[in-house]
C-alpha cells in the first residue's frame, strides 16, 4: 500500500481545481440568471462533452452509453493481469434539479476525474482498473423517473420509464432519441457482476450534521428508502358565485385537508425519521371564479425503515379516502417510485474511515436522506458514499456551497480509499 504524502498545499491545490471546475459546469445553463441543467437537453449535452474533456486529459478512454452516462475507463496497473481485475467505479450525477446549486452532483463526478488524474500523473500503479461515471438523471428534475441511468447501469431499468412525459409532453424516449441515443442499446448498458469491485460516490451532505460536528467529510451508512406518488382528487366544477358551500364538491379544499394530513402523519412518525412532502400541485380548470374540478398533487415519503415507510403511505392512503367520503369527492393514487432503503457496504465504510483518519480527522457516520445514484449502484456491487460538509446544510439551492479546502480533503480522502481498496478485500 503507497500512502505518499500529500502535503496541505497539496490538498488546498486539489480543492482549487476542483472549484474552478465546479464553476465550468455551473456556467452550462439552459437560463443565464439561474443553474438548470435538465437530463437529455442541449445542456446535458454540453456539460457531457465538457466533462468527458476532462476525462480523457486525465488519462481516461470516454465513451458514452445508451442512456447518456459519460464513462471515462482508466487502466494503469503494472501488468496486463490488473486491467482484467474488477474494476472501482467511481461517480456522481451532472444534471440539477431547476435554480441549483453547483455542487451536488457535480462535485462526485470532479472529484473521481481528479483522483484518477492523481494516479495517471505519477501516482503509484494500481492492480485495479477505475471507471469514472457521470449520471444524467438522478434529480429526477425533468421527468417522474429517477436514477434511470445509474438504474441501467445495473441492469435495472425500468422500460415503464421510456414512456414518461415532461412537461411539455415529449417523452423519455423522444428525448433519447433526440439526444441521439437508441433504447435498443440499455440493456448493452449494464455492467456484469464480475467485473465490478465496488461503487464509491462523493457528495455534499445537503444536511447540517457535519457542520454540527465540526468536520469536512463523513461516512455514509445507508440511503433512506423513498415513495413517491401521484394523487389526483376530482370534485365537480361549478360557479365560485352560484353554487353554495353545502352543495359544493371541491377538489382543492379537499386536497388541501389530505396535503394537512401528509404533514401530521409524517410529523407522528419523526421517531421514525419520516419526512413526508407535497412538493407539486395543479389545480384545474385554474380560474379565479370556479370551483376546482380536478386536482393533482405529488407526495415524497421516506424513511431508513422500509416498513416505517411502506406504513406512512398506506396512512396516507387510508386518510385520504376518508377525507373524499366525508367530502363527495373521489381519489386515485398513483406510485410512480420506490426506491428500498440502501445500506452501504461495512468494509468500504470502513476503508474510507480510515482514509479520513489518514489525513488527521474523525470520520462522523451518518444517514443519507437524499436518494444518491449510489443506491441503484448497491444493486450490482458494494457501494459506499462520502459525504462533505456544505454550508447550513443547504442544497438544491444556488446558495448551496462546500468550501474549496473541504473539497480537497474530500479529493485527498478518495485518493487514499482508492489506494487502500483491494478488489477482493471481504
Ligand atoms: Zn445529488
Amino acid at each position: 500500500m503507497n500512502l505518499a504524502a500529500m502535503s496541505p498545499s497539496d490538498i488546498l491545490a486539489l480543492g482549487a481545481r476542483a472549484g474552478a471546475m465546479l464553476d465550468e459546469l455551473a456556467r452550462i445553463s439552459a437560463e443565464p440568471s439561474r443553474l438548470v441543467r435538465l437530463y437529455l437537453t442541449p445542456e446535458h449535452r454540453r456539460a457531457a462533452d465538457l466533462v468527458a474533456g476532462w476525462m480523457r486529459q486525465a488519462g481516461m478512454e470516454v465513451s458514452e452509453d445508451a442512456l447518456g452516462t459519460v464513462r471515462g475507463r482508466f487502466s494503469a496497473g503494472a501488468s496486463p493481469d490488473d486491467a482484467k481485475a474488477p474494476r472501482l467505479l467511481v461517480g456522481s450525477h451532472i444534471d440539477t434539479v431547476v435554480d441549483a446549486g453547483r455542487y451536488d452532483g457535480p462535485l462526485g463526478v470532479v472529484a473521481g476525474i481528479l483522483a484518477v488524474d492523481h494516479f495517471s500523473a505519477g501516482g503509484p500503479a494500481l492492480p485495479f482498473g477505475i471507471d469514472v461515471l457521470a449520471f444524467g438523471d438522478e434529480e429526477g428534475s425533468r421527468f417522474p423517473s429517477t436514477l434511470a441511468t445509474s438504474a441501467a447501469c445495473v441492469g435495472a431499468f425500468d422500460p415503464a420509464t421510456l414512456g414518461f412525459a415532461d412537461r411539455n409532453g415529449v417523452t423519455f424516449a423522444e428525448a433519447l432519441k433526440a439526444y441521439g441515443k437508441n433504447a435498443q442499446d440499455i440493456a448493452a448498458a449494464a455492467y456484469r457482476r464480475d467485473e465490478v469491485a465496488g461503487f464509491v460516490e462523493v457528495h455534499i451532505e445537503q444536511g447540517p450534521v457535519l457542520e454540527q460536528e465540526n468536520e469536512p467529510l463523513g461516512v455514509v451508512t445507508g440511503i433512506v428508502g423513498q415513495s413517491r406518488l401521484r394523487v389526483v382528487v376530482t370534485g365537480e366544477a361549478g360557479h365560485a358565485g352560484t353554487v353554495p358551500m353545502e352543495l359544493r364538491r371541491d377538489a382543492l379544499a379537499g386536497a388541501a385537508e389530505l396535503i394537512l394530513a401528509v404533514e401530521r402523519i409524517a410529523r407522528e412518525l419523526a421517531a421514525d425519521r419520516v419526512v413526508a412532502t407535497v412538493g407539486r400541485i395543479e389545480a384545474e380548470p385554474g380560474a379565479v371564479n370556479i370551483i376546482p374540478a380536478r386536482v393533482a398533487f405529488t407526495v415524497d415519503v421516506r424513511a431508513m425503515s422500509d416498513e416505517v415507510r411502506r406504513s406512512a403511505v398506506e396512512q396516507i392512503e387510508s386518510e385520504g379516502w376518508r377525507v373524499v367520503e366525508a367530502r363527495g369527492l373521489q381519489v386515485a393514487f398513483e406510485p410512480f417510485h420506490e426506491a428500498v432503503t440502501a445500506e452501504c457496504d461495512l468494509t468500504l465504510q470502513n476503508t474510507l474511515a480510515a482514509a479520513i483518519a489518514d489525513l488527521g480527522h474523525r470520520a462522523p457516520r451518518l444517514p443519507s436522506g437524499a436518494g444518491h445514484d449510489a443506491q441503484m449502484m448497491a444493486k450490482l456491487c458494494r457501494s459506499a458514499m462520502l459525504f462533505v460538509r456544505c454550508r447550513g446544510g443547504v442544497s438544491h439551492n444556488p446558495a448551496e456551497y462546500a468550501s474549496p479546502a473541504d473539497i480537497g480533503l474530500a479529493i485527498a480522502a478518495l485518493i487514499r480509499f482508492i489506494e487502500r481498496f483491494a478488489p477482493g478485500q471481504a
